[in-house]
């Protein structure tokens, strides 16, 4: 039989009656002939929920038993779903990442998925089974400990097990009914693409746009998965929703594909560090090992051999930061006069592959901020993005002046 993965997120599955609605989109897919692999995440605003309960107990706290905790929300819906389906007379048994078993790496809250055995499953599809319900964002590690594949880490869940049985497609369901020029939440001239370039998708996620977890965009694009994103809430039909696929595939397409944003950036800056050889692998050499994922970095100019370093990172990483650094010193590592950390920054950036052929596409950026007044406090660009670090106060207007200048409102 052919496999379909569909995957519902947490809007999709945050009330009883919303299940039902979603079992019944996977009910459809099993009339049609398919062994259909669901993936749930936990019910919305669930994992937030266990992540507060993890902060108030232990902030500084043990990955290990993080992962224990906020993985838990996934096991609740996807005994739901599966209890939902049997309802509706559709053979269906859930599984806990552990059970397939989802291998992963040992990084917990952040782990990778390192393998996916599809026997066991396999062997339920041969015995009539028609749906495994799995709960999305977990595995479980070498030592044999619960991991958390990182926010969002559903949709990689639904990637992998979409690659690792060779499915015809992995249709991601959520509450908006595709991929837009930016969120629509930000502006409603955001507009709908019918398709976008895994490179693009790669970058607008890894920016800020929550609508597809970044690791999953990678591995669709490494196993040549055929993804698509679509509503939960909408009647589905064969072309509804955004494909995400090859360059190739796009006819035409803007300069610019989108404007992503995330608001949970902070900017760290070390005042007065020694400007010396090996004064960046001292900085963030600790900072990696601390799991602190470094974004932009600036040094400034130095004066009398001393120079200040800017780094930018996820705001709940900050204290991470703030230790490794205070660690570092202490062993005499580095030497700094102070860190300061500014959590009221946002950081903005346009994305599209046809910035490679495009000059002046930054330049444009920069005008328009400066059109509106707002202050740029780092920049960094790439290939096929640039993005700005602003204060948070400008980041919906910046959104909305970008998304006008680049003429977004007329993407299809
Ligand atoms: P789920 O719970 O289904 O995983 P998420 O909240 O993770 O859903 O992702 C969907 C949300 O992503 C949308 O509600 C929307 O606000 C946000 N989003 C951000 N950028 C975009 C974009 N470019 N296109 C569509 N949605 C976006
Ligand atoms: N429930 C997890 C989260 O909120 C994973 C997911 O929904 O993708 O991050
Ligand atoms: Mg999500």
């Amino acid at each position: 039989m052919p496999v379909l993965v569909m995957k519902f997120g947490g809007t999709s599955v945050a009330t009883v009656d919303k299940i039902k609605r979603a079992a019944k989109k996977v009910g459809v897919e099993v009339a049609k002939g398919y062994d259909v692999i669901v993936i749930v995440s936990a019910m919305s605003g669930e994992t937030n929920k266990l992540v507060g309960f993890v902060n108030d107990t232990s902030p500084l706290y043990d990955a290990r038993e993080y992962d224990a905790i906020v993985s838990s929300g996934e096991n609740v819906t996807a005994g739901l779903m599966a209890l939902t389906l049997q309802e509706m007379d559709v053979p269906a048994r859930s599984w806990q990442g552990w059970q397939v078993p989802v291998q992963t790496t040992s990084a917990h809250a952040n782990a990778r998925i390192e393998e996916i055995p599809t026997d066991n499953i396999n062997a339920k599809f041969g015995e009539g089974m028609k749906v495994a319900v799995v709960a999305g964002f977990q595995g479980v590690s070498p030592e044999g400990r619960i991991t958390t594949l990182g926010r969002g880490g559903s949709d990689t869940t639904a990637v992998a097990f979409a690659a690792a049985f060779e499915a015809e497609r992995c249709d991601i369901y959520t509450d908006v009914d595709g991929v837009y020029t930016t969120d629509p939440r930000v502006t409603d001239k955001a507009r709908k693409l019918d398709k976008i370039a895994f490179e693009e998708m790669l970058e607008l996620a890894s920016l800020g746009a929550k609508v597809l977890q970044t690791r999953s965009v990678e591995l669709a694009m490494r196993y040549k998965v055929r993804l698509r994103v679509l509503s939960s809430f909408e009647e589905q039909s064969d072309e509804a929703g955004t494909l995400v696929c090859a360059e190739e595939e796009i006819m035409e397409s803007n300069v610019v594909a989108g404007v992503a944003f995330s608001r949970d950036e902070a900017k760290m800056t070390l005042i007065s560090v020694a400007d010396r050889p090996g004064i960046a692998a001292a900085i963030f050499g600790p900072l990696a090992e601390a799991g602190v994922n470094v974004d932009m970095i600036v040094q400034n100019i130095s004066e009398e051999g001393r120079t200040d370093m800017t780094f930018s990172c996820p705001i709940d990483q900050v204290k991470h930061a703030q230790k490794a650094m205070d660690d570092a010193k202490a062993r005499d590592d580095i030497n700094f006069h102070d860190l300061v950390a500014d959590t009221d920054v946002a950081k903005v950036s346009i994305v599209g592959i046809g910035m490679r052929s495009h000059a002046g596409v930054a330049a444009k950026m920069f005008a328009t901020l400066r059109d509106e007044g707002i202050n740029i406090k780092v920049i960094t660009t790439s290939e096929i993005k640039t993005s700005v670090l602003v204060d948070r106060k400008y980041m919906e207007l910046a959104v909305q002046a970008l998304h006008d200048a680049f003429e977004l409102e007329k993407a299809a």
